[in-house]
Order: C-alpha cells, then structure tokens, then sequence
C-alpha cells in the first residue's frame, strides 16, 4: 500500500498551520511547529508570495495531509463529491469526514489519526459486530464502531480514552463502557470539519 513516509511536522511547518498529526505531542512544547514555524528546507525562512495556483495547491495539500490520504484516493473522492446532490466542495468534506480511520480518532478511540488508521488497519476495530480493516471505509447513519473484545486492544484503546481531552463532536456519540463504543447520530457535514478550509479552491483546482 503507497503512503506518504513524509516526517509529518513538515507538513505542519508547510501548511503554516498544526495539522496535530502526532497525537498528544503535539499541545507539548515539543511541538515542531511550536519551535520553527517557519516552512522546510533550505529556503523555508524566505516567505515568496505566493501565485494564484500555489494558494489552491495549499488548500488541497493541507486537507490530504490532515485526513492522511494521498493524490489517488483524493481524486476518487473528488469523483464521487462531483457526482453527489449539493455543493461539490461541502460533500467532499464530509465524505472525507466519513472515513472510518477519522471518526476512530473524532471518537477519541486515538490519539492521532495515525494511530487511528493503525488501530482499523490492524483489525481491532468492528463496525456493527463485524470486523472491517479498511481505513477509507465510509461510516453511514447507526453504524455502531466497537472494539474487538480482545483484552490487549480494549486495554490500549482505554487508555488513550482517558488521557484524550478531545470532545467527541456532535454527531458522534461515545459510550464508555467496559469496551467502549461510538454511534453515528447523523452523517458528517462540511461544518463539523475542525480544519479551517476553503473548499471552494479546492474545487476550482481540481475542476480544471
Ligand atoms: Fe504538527 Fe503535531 Fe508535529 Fe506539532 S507535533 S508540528 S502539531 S504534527
């Protein structure tokens, strides 16, 4: 499987923005964005001015590298937002949302969304009863996300619960039973994206 083996604070330093992909580290002083904000690389410290293209370049590269997924599978979303009712933009946001390995870590069930995609990508992770390892799957209304009643996987994933300080957002709903379990109350929309994002460049991007 390709995935992007880019150290994930640079991505942060590119983006100017924290895309809090490490977890716990990242409200630490350890915080690479925290000590350099500057961008990577050589030349990172000369801000040029940005062209038009580059501005919508960032757009798109900033919400791939906040959901972890790469060009390929960026596209197919791109695809299937293009073909569904309603704002291209908006419902490619909340497809993205949907992603079973992002609504693992919205649950809290992760302490990052690396993590998260490791947790499903593993199998320790089931969606109404049934086992699913496929991180890009897509959650739908009731689907009911539990973990596999193995004493190590709950342990680990009870941990995290409690040492998260993250509020589980309004369309989820998380029980903190003995192997903790989350609802989807309703599907995602573009609002409940904590990335401030502008999605209308990403549209006119990859539209062209
Ligand atoms: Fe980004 Fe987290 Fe690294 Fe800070 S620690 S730069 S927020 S990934």
């Amino acid at each position: 499987m390709a995935r992007n083996t880019e150290a994930v604070c640079r991505k942060c330093r590119r983006e100017g923005f924290k895309l809090t992909l490490k977890g716990s580290r990242c409200d630490t002083e350890k915080c690479a964005f925290n000590r350099r904000s500057n961008a990577p690389g050589m030349h990172g410290a000369r801000k040029g001015k940005l062209t038009d293209y580059g501005i919508h370049l960032r757009e798109k590269q900033k919400v791939k590298n906040y959901y972890g997924v790469l060009e390929k599978q960026f596209r197919k979303y791109f695809g299937m937002a293009e073909r569904m009712k309603g704002n291209t933009g908006k419902v490619l946001m909340g497809l993205l949302e949907r992603r079973l390995d992002n609504i693992v870590y919205r649950l809290g069930f992760g302490s990052s969304r690396s993590q998260s995609r490791q947790w499903v990508s593993h199998g320790h992770i089931q969606v109404n009863g049934r086992r699913v390892d496929i991180p890009s799957y897509l959650v739908r209304t009731g689907d009911v996300i539990t973990i596999r009643n193995r004493p190590k996987s709950t342990k680990a994933i009870k941990t995290v619960i409690e040492e998260g300080s993250r509020e589980v957002p309004e369309f989820l709903y998380r029980d903190n039973a003995d192997i903790p379990k989350g609802v989807v109350m309703r599907l995602p929309t573009a609002e409940d994206v904590t990335l401030p994002v502008d999605s209308a460049l990403i549209v006119e991007l990859c539209s062209k």
